[in-house]
């Protein structure tokens, strides 16, 4: 039991001293008071405990936050009244500093989940001070809520995700011609099959072996045409931030079919050169997919104008250093111009005639979200090279958050 508590939530400054309002002076009065005041007036919550976890004071934001009144709390354990993952250790915490001296949380602030008297959570930031004053201790914890601040960082990153998709859904729009034809094709093998099938039904003698080889060709065709519907959707559906350890040269492999499409339906010789054994990384496939794939159809944009046997685009992926992973697209098409330079990342800043505009800088929040850099440069000869890193040594714990 804590010889120290006081009675009610009176101010506290008499209650250890040993020597009543009496014996103070003026002043000490006065900062008492003052004391008082800011108590009330701040709007973060101040709860106050001895050494031993019992609370002090709670004021009146505290009160706001948590539900309960001073009265109720005042001479209670913190650890019945402040719950809370991280919180509920508080006052054990609070203990271990008093018997070892070892800092968990006094001067440390951390993000714990509070819990209000009707059993609700809430996130909290929570600091702890502490006072000495002739051998007593004190704890002074702040808490503030951070659920607007929450609510606000999760509708930025859902509406991040909602550009992200709408992004990757222009890509596949531009795209598109080329996966229609692509579909087409084994379409219109499967009808030419088909037909066949049906003359040789038709026919008189066994034409058995002629039909089977038939069908099995449309099988393959129809797998084929599944394929190239199934990579859009999977690129193209709706999802959030998901950060797995990802095979570099299987990500890019699982794309390279979409981008040789893009790339022949408009004359444009594309090729990968992936130095050997490169490491995984821990980072966003489709996102990382969708960057790619964006540099890749602005090369081919840009080379529209490039006669058709120079038409080249490049990706290259190397260790750049032993810390950083670095993927180069290059094209020989127009390169970027003083005056697009300077707005180049610009959202909704386009050249083109159906361009959104948000591709690049889509590209690079999703890059920095990676803690890489998404960088350009004009090639000496003709056309610009993109180029982003990626960091070696995120792992699936790192505490990344997609930016604005
Ligand atoms: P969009 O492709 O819809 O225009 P982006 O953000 O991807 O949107 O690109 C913005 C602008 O940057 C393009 O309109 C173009 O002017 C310029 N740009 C992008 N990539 C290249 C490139 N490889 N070469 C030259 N200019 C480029």
């Amino acid at each position: 039991m804590n010889i120290n508590r006081p009675a009610s939530n009176k101010p506290a400054s008499g209650d250890e001293s040993g020597n009543g309002s009496s014996g103070r002076s003026f002043e000490t009065d006065l900062a008492a008071a003052e004391f008082e005041a800011l108590l009330d007036a701040t709007v973060d919550a101040i709860v106050v405990s001895d050494s031993k976890g019992f609370v002090i004071r709670f004021n009146k934001a505290a009160e706001q936050m948590f539900g309960y009144s001073s009265d109720e709390v005042i001479g209670k354990s913190l650890n019945q009244v402040v719950k809370g993952a991280g919180a509920v250790n508080h006052d054990n915490y609070v203990t271990r500093y008093v018997t070892t001296g070892v800092k968990k949380i006094i001067g440390v602030g951390r993000e714990v989940l509070a819990t209000r008297r009707d059993g609700s959570t809430f996130p909290a930031a929570l600091s702890v001070g502490e006072a000495r004053l002739n051998g007593r201790v004190r704890f002074v914890g702040l808490m503030r809520d951070l659920s607007e601040e929450k609510r606000i960082q999760k509708e930025a990153l859902q509406h991040r995700e909602q550009m992200m998709h709408t992004s990757r859904l222009t890509t596949m729009g531009e795209m598109a011609a080329a996966v229609a034809h692509e579909v087409n094709q084994p379409l219109s093998a499967i009808a030419t099959y088909t037909a066949a099938c049906v003359r040789l039904l038709n026919q008189d003698g066994d034409h058995r072996e002629d039909v089977t080889e038939a069908l099995k060709e449309i099988g393959a065709q129809a797998h084929r045409a599944g394929e190239v519907i199934q990579r859009m959707r999977h690129f193209t559906r709706s999802r959030a931030f998901e950060r797995t350890t990802a095979n570099i040269e299987g990500m890019i492999h699982a794309i390279l079919p979409l981008a040789e499409l893009d790339a022949s339906a408009n004359k444009v010789t594309l090729a990968i050169h992936m130095e050997k054994n490169l490491p995984d990384l821990t980072l966003d496939a489709v996102q990382i997919q969708q960057v790619i794939l964006n540099l890749l159809r602005n090369g081919v944009d840009a080379m529209i104008e490039t006669p058709a046997a120079e038409r080249q685009l490049q990706l290259k992926v190397y260790m750049e250093t032993p810390e950083m992973m670095r993927f180069d697209i290059s094209d020989q098409g127009h390169g970027v111009s003083e005056d697009v330079r300077k707005k180049l990342f610009t959202p909704f800043f386009t050249t083109k005639e159906l361009g959104m505009g948000m591709g690049l800088a889509i590209c690079r929040s999703i890059i920095n979200a990676h803690r890489g850099k998404l960088e350009y440069l004009n090639n000496p000869t003709s056309g610009a090279t993109f180029f982003f890193t990626l960091p070696t040594n995120v792992v699936s714990g790192d505490d990344i958050e997609p930016e604005d």
